[in-house]
C-alpha cells in the first residue's frame, strides 16, 4: 500500500458524502465520484443553485455540501462523472462529463451508490405522461417543473405521500393518490413510533392532503393507463391482499400525468460487477449486500454504505458513512480520532431503533408478488428491447426459469439501462411462470458499461 493511500467512494448522496467527511476529519483524503452536478444524492437533490425550484432545499443537503466545499483540500468531488465498471482489484473505470473514460485504482473502496425504484408494468405505461415517483421528484426537485395537468399517483410506501404533499404544496393538480397498501395496523404504527420525527412527517403528508381534499384510494392500484399519444385517464382496481387484482378495473380518474412507485431497491449495479456476495433480503430491498459488522463486502478492501447495500433511509445512510470511515482507518492502520470512535459506537447503537422502524415500513406498505400480474400478457415489460410479459413467460416456460437465461432467450433486459427498469418484474414474472421463489431466479446483473458511453471515448482509457 503506497504512503498516501487512495480511498474512492462512489455515490455523494448522504451515506459517501458522510464518509469522506469524516475521513477528511482523521487526515485522510478521498476522491467521490457522482453522476449528479452537485453533491446530495436522492433526498438532498437541488437544481444548480439553492435557490432554484418551488422545493425548499433541505437545509441538510445545504449544510452538506458547504461542508464537503469547505474541506475541497482533503475530498475530491468528481461531480457529473459516472462509474461505468469495476473490477474486484479495485480498479473503476469512469466515464466523465465529456472526454476519454479514465482508469482509477483504490486502496479502499466505497459503494453508496444509494436506490433506485421499483417500477411495476401495466397496460399504458409507456405512454408520454408516465412518471416513476421518483422522476417527478426529480423533475421538480433539480428543474422545478410542476406538472401543468391533473396528476394521479400510485404505488405504495412513504415516497407516495411525500411526493403527494410536495405536488400540493407546489400547486400542482393532484386528481388522487392511489395506495396499493392498507392504513398502517396499531401494531405497524408502534414499530413506526420508533422514529418520531418521519412518523409526524407522514402525519403532516397525510394532513396536507386531506386539507387539499384529495381522494385517497386504498387496498388499490392504477391497473391500466389509457390514452392514444399521452396518458388522458387511469383506470383503478381493488387488489387482494397479495395485491393481485380482485376484479377487472372499476373506476376512471380523468389526468394529464400519471407517477407510480412502489418503493425502492437498493442500486447492486457496482457490487454486482464486483463480484460482492449478495443475499435476498424483502424487508430491506430484495437483494442486498452481504457485509460485515465492519461494512465490509466478501471483496477484501470494498466497502458498502447506504441504501446502495441495503435500504435503511437517510438516517441510516449518514450512520454506515462515519462507521465506513473508522473501518477505513483501521484498514489503513491509521489512528481513529476518539470523536470518531463515539460517533461510529453510537451509529451502531441507534440501529436498532432504525431496524424497528423499517420492518414497520416494510410490513405495513413492503411490495407483494401479485401485483406484478397487473401487466396483460402484451404489456411491454422491457421498454429498452420491447419484449413483452408474453415472451418473458414463455422463455420461462420453455426451461429458462432463471433470470440470466430468461434474459438471454427474450432480451428482456439486454437493452440500454440493462435492466434498471425491468429488472425486478421480470425476475417476478419468471419466478411465477417457472413456479419458483424470487429468489431462486437469481440476482439482475449489469455488465460493463452500466451506462451507454461514446464509443470515441473507450477506444483507449487513459490512467
Ligand atoms: C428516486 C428516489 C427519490 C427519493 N426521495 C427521497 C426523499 O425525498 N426523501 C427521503 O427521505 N428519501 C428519499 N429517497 C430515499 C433516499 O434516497 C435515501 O434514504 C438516502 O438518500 C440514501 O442515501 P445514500 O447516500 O445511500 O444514497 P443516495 O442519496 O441515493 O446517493 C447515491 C448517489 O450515488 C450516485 N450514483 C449511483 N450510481 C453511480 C455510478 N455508477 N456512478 C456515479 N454516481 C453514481 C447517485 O446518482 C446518487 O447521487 C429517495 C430514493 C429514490 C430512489
Amino acid at each position: 500500500m503506497s504512503a498516501e493511500p487512495r480511498v474512492v467512494i462512489v455515490g455523494a448522496g448522504p451515506a459517501g458524502a458522510n464518509a469522506a467527511l469524516a475521513l477528511a476529519a482523521a487526515g485522510v483524503r478521498s476522491i467521490v465520484i457522482d453522476d449528479n452536478p452537485r453533491a446530495g444524492g436522492q433526498i438532498f437533490r437541488v437544481g444548480p443553485n439553492d435557490a432554484i425550484g418551488p422545493v425548499k432545499p433541505d437545509p441538510r443537503g445545504v449544510r452538506l455540501r458547504a461542508r464537503l466545499a469547505e474541506r475541497a483540500d482533503m475530498i475530491e468531488h468528481r461531480a457529473g462523472h459516472e462509474v461505468i465498471g469495476a473490477t474486484p482489484e479495485r480498479r473503476l473505470t469512469v466515464a466523465p462529463p465529456d472526454g476519454p473514460v479514465v482508469s482509477l485504482d483504490a486502496d479502499a473502496l466505497v459503494i453508496a451508490t444509494g436506490a433506485v425504484e421499483v417500477s411495476v408494468p401495466v397496460p399504458g405505461w409507456t405512454l408520454p405522461g408516465v412518471f416513476g415517483l421518483g422522476g417527478l421528484q426529480i423533475l421538480l426537485k433539480q428543474s422545478a417543473l410542476v406538472p401543468d395537468r391533473p396528476v394521479v399517483l400510485g404505488g405504495t410506501g412513504p415516497l407516495l405521500y411525500l411526493v403527494a404533499a410536495q405536488m400540493v404544496k407546489t400547486g400542482a393538480r393532484l386528481a388522487a393518490v392511489v395506495d396499493a397498501a392498507d392504513w398502517p395496523s396499531p401494531r405497524h404504527l408502534l414499530g413506526l413510533a420508533a422514529m418520531p420525527k418521519l412518523l409526524r412527517q407522514g402525519i403532516g403528508h397525510l394532513l396536507a392532503l386531506k386539507r387539499a381534499g384529495v381522494p385517497i384510494h386504498r387496498r388499490a392500484a392504477i391497473a391500466a393507463i389509457d390514452g392514444a399519444d399521452g396518458v388522458a385517464a387511469v383506470r383503478i382496481a381493488r387488489l387482494r391482499p397479495d395485491w393481485s387484482a380482485e376484479s377487472a378495473p372499476d373506476a376512471t380518474i380523468a389526468c394529464g400525468i400519471v407517477g407510480v412507485g412502489f418503493g425502492v431497491r437498493p442500486n447492486v449495479e457496482l457490487t454486482g460487477l464486483i463480484g460482492c456476495a449478495h443475499l435476498y433480503d424483502p424487508a430491506t430491498g430484495g437483494w442486498v449486500v452481504r457485509r460485515d459488522e465492519d461494512l465490509a463486502t466478501s471483496i477484501p478492501g470494498v466497502y458498502a454504505i447506504g441504501d446502495g447495500a441495503a435500504i435503511g433511509g437517510v438516517e441510516n445512510a449518514l450512520a454506515e458513512g462515519t462507521i465506513v470511515a473508522a473501518s477505513i482507518l483501521r484498514r489503513l492502520g491509521r489512528p481513529t480520532p476518539a470523536g470518531l470512535v463515539d460517533r461510529a459506537t453510537g451509529a451502531r447503537r441507534r440501529k436498532t431503533r432504525r431496524t424497528r422502524f423499517r420492518a414497520a415500513i416494510n410490513g405495513w406498505s413492503g411490495l407483494r408478488d401479485g401485483i406484478f400480474t397487473l401487466a396483460a400478457f402484451d404489456t411491454i415489460v422491457c421498454r429498452c428491447e420491447g419484449v413483452t410479459r408474453a415472451a418473458i413467460e414463455s422463455a420461462a416456460a420453455s426451461g429458462f426459469d432463471e433470470l440470466r437465461a430468461a434474459k438471454l432467450h427474450s432480451r428482456a433486459g439486454m437493452g440500454l439501462c440493462q435492466g434498471r427498469v425491468c429488472g425486478d418484474a421480470a425476475a417476478r414474472i419468471v419466478a411465477h411462470a417457472a413456479g419458483v421463489a424470487v429468489e431462486a431466479a437469481g440476482m439482475p446483473r449489469a455488465r460493463l458499461p452500466l451506462r451507454p458511453v461514446a464509443f470515441s471515448n473507450v477506444a483507449a482509457p487513459k490512467s
